[in-house]
């Protein structure tokens, strides 16, 4: 018999995770042939897929992209996570001609001065990094949550990344942040102290900051672009992300 295709498990997959609960549907997914990658920011939700990782010691590489760019904050939340549930957390970094190259053509912070200056930079810290970090992967699983943003609405349990031909799950799609901070308290999970300061969603220092009351989640991420679906490239193609255009 034929095995199905990555597309194709991706719509089969789509619908069998829907009536689990988290431990299940990663359960689920690790079961099937083929290596799984969980990819951390450390964010809240991301906190809560490595408990749920690491309480049920299932075989899911659990990876970081340390871009030499993040918060104190979370780069020490990286060994605390680590000891709070026995696990190692893969750190891949930028590579440091990549950096120079980027610097010298831009400025270490150029990101604030075009759309095109902070892709590269996303490109260079980020996109560079994950895609050593999934080499070999058939299932990427992230934290996204259609409740975070527009961009994020329709957000699948499962879904064909065409560009990297791998799976990606998405198994906190349909979870509240009230059902996050639940599990965050019952399993005594760690986070960032910065989520207390107005952070929801937390990535690179220079280019995130606190939101104010009534913002969307992830309003204070590249916050002076223009652009109500900036993202990173980390989730949408990256010709799509390139496409954005500069704010006027
Ligand atoms: S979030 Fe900012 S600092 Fe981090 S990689 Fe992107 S542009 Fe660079």
């Amino acid at each position: 018999m034929n095995l199905p295709s990555n597309a194709e498990l991706a719509s089969i997959l789509n619908i069998t995770l829907e009536n689990a609960d988290l431990t299940e549907r990663l359960r689920i997914v690790a079961a099937h042939e083929g290596r799984a990658v969980f990819t951390t920011s450390l964010g809240i939700e991301d906190q809560v897929i490595t408990a749920a990782i690491g309480l049920a010691r299932l075989p899911i590489d659990v990876s970081t992209l340390e871009t030499g760019r993040l918060f104190k904050e979370t780069v020490d939340l990286i060994a605390e996570t680590e000891e709070r549930f026995g696990i190692a957390i893969q750190r891949f970094t930028p590579r440091q001609d990549d950096v120079d190259a980027y610097t010298a053509k831009f400025g270490l912070n150029g990101f604030y001065e075009s759309v095109e200056a902070r892709h590269a930079c996303c490109h260079v810290r980020k996109l560079v990094p994950l895609a050593e970090a999934l080499v070999d992967a058939r299932f990427w699983v992230t934290g996204l949550r259609r409740g975070q943003s527009g961009n994020r609405a329709t957000t699948p349990f499962a879904e064909y990344d065409a560009e990297r031909d791998l799976i990606k799950i998405n198994p906190l799609a349909d979870w509240s942040i009230e059902a996050i901070n639940a599990y965050v308290d019952a399993e005594s999970v760690p986070t960032n102290p910065l989520h207390a300061r107005g952070y929801p969603s937390i990535g690179c220092e220079p280019c995130t900051r606190a939101i104010k009351p009534g913002e969307p989640e992830r309003a204070g991420r590249w916050w002076w672009e223009n652009d109500e679906k900036r993202e990173c490239g980390l989730h949408v193609p990256e010709a799509t992300a390139s496409a954005i255009p500069t704010p006027a």
